[in-house]
Parts: structure tokens; C-alpha cells; sequence
């Protein structure tokens, strides 16, 4: 037969492995990934020099256009993409929407051809002046 301080000791093991086992059991609950959300694969992310860790997870982020005004949803589809095949940063975030987005790609792609053209113009200019 066991001794009432051996009992007692006993319980007070069970109790503390089962409160351990409930800590784990809510911290896990707590880092649960959300649903929808895509793993992030840190082997493929850019380097970066930032002290903030990245985050584990992808998940969708809705935003409003700066152009148009217009709501719209960062899926964590494109955003493992962006930083994974693209190698943007794992900090950007989504600013236009998909038209906004090419206009705004366009109307540089033209600012840059125009301002291109004017060096050729100038360096024309400077070697006949030579
Ligand atoms: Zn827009």
C-alpha cells in the first residue's frame, strides 16, 4: 500500500504534466496558421537587413486603390509570388489595383522613353558642337 506522501506526490506530478500539456495546448492554438493562409518558404525570400522577423504565413490582404479608390484583395497566392518568384520585399504592400497598376507602368515606360530621347538629343547637340 502507498503512503499518503507518496500519493500526494504523485498527484502533484499528474497535475502539473497536465497543466504543462494545456499550456502547449494553447500555445499551439494560438500560432494555429489562419485559414487561407499559404506557408512562407524563407529559403526563397530576398535578403533584407531588417531586425523584424518575416512573417510564417501569407494571408489575404484587402486594400483601397491610391488611384482609384476601388477595394481590392492582395490574395497570399500573389503575394508568396512577389516574394518568392519576384523577389520583392516581404514588407511591401499592395498599393493600386490591377488597372491602376498598368496604367501607372505605362505612364513611366512613356516618362522614361521621352526623357531617353532628350539625352540623345542633348548628346546629339553636344558632339556636332564639338
Ligand atoms: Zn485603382
Amino acid at each position: 500500500m502507498k503512503s499518503n506522501k507518496q500519493r500526494r506526490k504523485e498527484l502533484k506530478a499528474a497535475r502539473s504534466q497536465r497543466a504543462k500539456h494545456q499550456k502547449q495546448a494553447k500555445i499551439a492554438w494560438q500560432k494555429r496558421p489562419p485559414s487561407g493562409a499559404i506557408a512562407v518558404d524563407h529559403s526563397k525570400l530576398a535578403p533584407n537587413n531588417s531586425y523584424t522577423l518575416p512573417p510564417d504565413y501569407y494571408t489575404d490582404q484587402p486594400f483601397t486603390c491610391r488611384d482609384c479608390g476601388v477595394e481590392e484583395v492582395w490574395t497570399a497566392e500573389r503575394q508568396k509570388w512577389w516574394c518568392e518568384v519576384a523577389k520583392g520585399s516581404i514588407f511591401s504592400t499592395a498599393i493600386r489595383c490591377r488597372a491602376c497598376r498598368k496604367v501607372e507602368r505605362d505612364r513611366k515606360a512613356e516618362a522614361r522613353r521621352i526623357h531617353l530621347e532628350g539625352v540623345a538629343k542633348k548628346r546629339a547637340r553636344q558632339q556636332a558642337g564639338d
